[in-house]
């Protein structure tokens, strides 16, 4: 059983770097005896272009089986031989996510004393297994793995070269591409791959249930497989899974903002009338704000209205940005944002460049001031008509960041989410909904107002017909002082 991890780097941010992040030194190739065998950690290239660390799992069937039968369970002849004579040495699976999980332990958890913002941040990651059982086949093995953010590239290995007509093996060659933090990586692998295997291969009890929500956390709850993950991760063992799911639920409703206007998207999108599983929404617009806060160079960043704090983790992940603040009048959405972002166990470096404040939007408020850009994403909606000039006031008027970025709703869009009865708004606390044309109107007006130009951009699918689901704004602050602008 085998595994490969690589990442790329460069004379800054070393490729080798791997190695502190796993806890094995990449000059030393190095055993430890495992429950069902011997694993060992090598690394076939280190430079600091390129670092591959290489798990290889060595399994005693032999030890397994006696280890099997001892905890009492016998059967025929043809399955004492089975559990001698099979694919367990060679295929990875939950063996391997066992090894994964022992010999990696400190890196699963995410922590790195010696570059603890190489493990805070996504890397470029690579990872290889050459035979993995995969039931299901290729397709669950997209569905697990490609809303988790990988590139996914699943080849069936077929059952012998030299016999085509025999048709494919159950395994698959997959290779996972993508930016993650190593952690995270690792979590996904120590849960997917017994749920790929779906065979767990040694005693399943209710700490597996702990163990698979303490890996899933911050991603298991919100995946569109997890109802298969957790009854193939617990081995159909309804009791353990109605447990664990009710638990996934109970940190779904605690993860749940009172304006979740981003769950009720995302539950429409995927009623959304399209053959592929469509990217959500939500991270569609987060993709098009990090974008406009890239084009704009912006370093020190406000987002106001930033609910959950989910666009702040993400600009927390890209040191490009050196100081992140998300406003929200919400204390419920800023203790579950200050929860999900670890803000507690940031280490100092990641921690002393975000900031939760508690604050009102339609108030001015000097903590504001001097940024280069602020966020305001899906918020201007939540806001009473007659008190958007409030807002406009302590945005544009008195914290003048150099850039700002608004999201909202296109209504007339919402024609096309067929679960949306006519003339309704898509989240009980959308106060209004406006059409393209009301958008410019208002942004054209505020920029005028402010002295900003305003340019417009489409996020989502852009509807020949009623537009982008989302619309989007990006003022830029013109150097002369408008006549709005406080002193
Ligand atoms: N920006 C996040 C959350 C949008 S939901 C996203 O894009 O997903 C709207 C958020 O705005 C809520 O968290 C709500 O508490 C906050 N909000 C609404 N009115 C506000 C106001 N007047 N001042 C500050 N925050 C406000």
């Amino acid at each position: 059983m085998f595994l490969t991890i690589s990442t790329t780097g460069s004379a800054q941010s070393p490729a080798t770097d791997l190695g502190f992040l796993l806890h094995k030194h990449p000059d030393r190739a190095q055993s430890f005896s495992t429950a069902q065998g011997t694993a060992h950690v090598f690394y076939p290239e280190a430079t600091e272009q390129r670092c591959t660390a290489a798990l290889l799992l060595e399994v005693d069937p032999v030890a397994l089986a006696r280890k099997a039968r001892g905890k009492g369970r016998g059967g025929s002849p043809d399955v004492a031989l089975a559990s001698y004579v099979n694919d367990r040495p060679y295929a990875a699976s939950s063996l391997l996510a066992v090894a994964l999980g022992s010999v990696f332990s400190t890196a699963l958890k995410g922590v790195c004393h010696t570059r603890p913002q190489r493990a805070a941040e996504p890397l470029p990651l690579r990872v290889g297994i050459p035979a993995l059982p995969a039931k299901g086949g290729t397709a669950v093995v997209h569905a697990l793995f490609e809303p988790l953010g990988w590139s996914v590239t699943a080849e069936p290995v077929a059952l012998d070269e030299r016999f085509p007509e025999w048709g494919d093996s159950r395994y698959v060659a997959l290779t996972l591409e993508g930016r993650q933090r190593l952690a995270d990586a690792l979590r996904h692998l120590y849960v997917l791959l017994p749920v790929l295997d779906d065979a767990k291969h040694y005693w399943i009890s209710s700490d597996e249930v702990d163990k698979l929500l303490r890996a899933g956390d911050g991603w298991l709850a919100g995946h569109p497989e997890h109802k298969l993950i957790t009854s193939r991760y617990l081995a159909r063992r309804w009791s353990l899974t109605r447990q664990a799911m009710e638990r996934l639920e109970l940190a779904r409703l605690a993860a749940a903002d009172d304006s979740a206007a981003e769950e009720i998207d995302n539950a429409v999108d995927e009623n959304a009338d399209t053959e592929e599983r469509p990217v959500p929404l939500a991270v569609r617009r987060r993709e098009a704000i990090t974008a406009a806060l890239r084009a704009a160079g912006a370093s020190r960043v406000l987002d106001l209205g930033c609910g959950q704090g989910q666009l702040v983790g993400e600009l927390l992940g890209d040191p490009a940005y050196t100081e992140i603040v998300g406003v929200d009048v919400s204390t419920r959405a800023l203790t579950v944002a200050a929860r999900r972002l670890r803000l507690d166990r940031l280490p100092e470096r990641q921690s002393s460049r975000v900031r939760l404040l508690q604050g009102a939007l339609t108030y001015t408020d000097s903590r504001l001031k001097g940024y280069d850009a602020a966020v305001l994403s899906e918020v201007v909606e939540h806001l009473d008509p007659p008190r958007l000039p409030a807002l406009e006031h302590a945005v544009f008027g008195a914290a003048r960041p150099g850039t700002v970025i608004v999201t909202t709703p296109n209504a007339e869009y919402n024609v096309r989410w067929q679960s949306l009865p006519a003339g309704q708004v898509r989240h009980p606390d959308h106060r209004f909904e406006w059409t393209r044309e009301e958008f410019r109107g208002w942004a054209g007006r505020t920029a005028e107002r402010y002295g900003y130009r305003v340019e417009f951009t489409a996020v989502g699918d852009d509807d020949p017909e009623v537009g982008p689901p989302t619309q989007l704004a990006v003022f830029h602050r013109s150097e002369t002082t408008a006549k709005g602008a406080a002193a």
